[in-house]
């Protein structure tokens, strides 16, 4: 058979039995797509989760620092033991939980590949897999490919709360575990305490993992607290954290996360990284150690800063007619566009881009295919404060 055929204008097409099936039904990141149309149009981009924030000094110093003292080639592939040991000390030091940097942490390239190292170590083919809506799209994306069945649980606005009931319903004997991310994008929901305890009960009832990211956990607003699921004592064997430095110190690029999970699990873990990635960039780890060890101080003024954003965005979008949920953390605004006659959240969102000179994410990409959701857009605003005026002067000729 021709695997490869050349077309009139010379371009070599390949037969598609080349592509996996699972890959064909994967599709990329919709986030990614709406950025690169962004670009395109030279729109103003308040759609990608990028930071406009500067690196902190001493991270930058520290980085360039093991580069010159020639840390350049592979690291011990689970991480080097500096860089686990100052993980450990700063959940230590944030959440008064110990874990053992030796046996259970991780450390990856960003969150991403954590928790597509996690979804491969723990699904086999039908498993179930819970995960509230509207959901970060590569959780998803990363249960599905290894072969999960996700089972939708729907948060509602304003406050995108779960129903009790909705939830138990979705636990059975085929669930392997729980996709949790608070701070939540795109929602900026911040789960509390009590809805952990509901999660937990269900967990601990039916013997499943909570997968929690926490790559937001610095980022929350209006005097809130982040709690993990880890700080659960009961649930300290079943919870893998996934995070990362990326949105913390904005170094996304860095691409430094880690997973915590109990031994067992990290060992099969560990396996699965050293022959995906083996292991994440040395002199940008040593570099980490430095993140790590920031006073408070570091966090409560970013928080500060963060917040100003936030409040500014709203105002924008509010008064432009926009009907906008205040985030609790993150740094993301879901907003409703129905005041502006569009029939489809991605029509709005590229009409948007071409014609207004802005971007922002269509709402239904967080949201099942099967899904009715297509009246949201979501805008991100880890920006400058020359790209927020910009961009309210662009928004300004949007007409509500
Ligand atoms: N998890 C969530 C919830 C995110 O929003 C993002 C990026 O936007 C990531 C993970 C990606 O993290 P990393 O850069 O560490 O791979």
């Amino acid at each position: 058979m021709i695997a490869s055929r050349v077309t009139q204008n010379n371009i070599h097409q390949i037969d598609l039995k080349f592509i996996s099936q699972r890959a064909k039904q994967c599709g990329g990141s919709g986030i990614a797509s709406i950025g690169r149309l962004a670009k395109e149009y030279k729109a103003i981009d308040l759609a990608f989760g990028a930071p406009e924030f500067w690196t902190p000094e001493a991270l930058k110093q520290a980085a360039v620092r093991a580069i010159d003292d020639n840390i350049n080639q592979y690291a011990p592939l689970w991480g080097i033991g500096q860089l686990r040991e100052a993980i450990a000390k700063k959940i230590n030091r944030s959440m008064n939980v110990t874990v053992d940097p030796d046996r259970e942490v991780t450390v990856t390239c960003g969150a991403t590949e954590a928790m597509q190292n996690v979804m491969m170590t723990i699904i086999s083919p039908g498993d179930e897999i819970v995960v509230f809506a509207p959901f970060y799209e590569n959780h998803v994306a990363a249960a599905r490919f290894h072969g999960a069945v996700v089972r939708y649980v729907p948060l509602h606005p304003t406050e995108w709360s779960f129903d009790r009931q909705v939830l138990e319903a979705a636990f059975s004997d085929r669930t392997k575990a729980i996709i949790l991310n608070t701070p939540n994008n795109p929602t900026g929901k911040v789960f509390t305490r009590e809805e952990l305890l509901e999660i937990a009960d269900l967990c601990l009832k039916w013997q499943v993992l909570c997968v929690t990211d926490e790559i937001y956990e610095h980022i929350v607003f209006d005097g809130r607290q982040h709690v993990s699921m880890l700080q659960i004592e009961e649930m300290r064997s079943q919870v893998i954290v996934v995070n990362s430095l990326s949105k913390s110190y904005h170094v996304t690029g860095w691409r430094i996360g880690y997973a915590i999970a109990h031994q067992e699990i990290t060992d099969v873990l560990r396996d699965l990284h050293e022959i995906t990635t083996a292991g994440a960039p040395a002199p940008l780890q040593i570099a980490g150690v430095a993140a790590l060890e920031l006073p408070d101080s570091y966090y409560q003024s970013f928080r500060e800063e963060i917040q100003q954003k936030r409040d500014r965005l709203l105002q924008i979008l509010t008064g432009l007619g926009f009907v906008c949920y205040q985030p609790q953390g993150a740094y993301y605004i879901m907003a409703e566009i129905g005041s502006f006659g569009f029939t489809s959240d991605r029509e709005f969102a590229t009409f948007l881009i071409k014609e207004i000179g802005v971007a922002a994410v269509p709402g239904s990409i967080f949201y099942s295919k099967d899904s009715q959701q297509n009246n949201l857009v979501r805008f991100c605003f880890c920006k400058l404060d020359s790209t927020i005026d910009a961009a309210e002067v662009r928004l300004s000729r949007l007409v509500a």
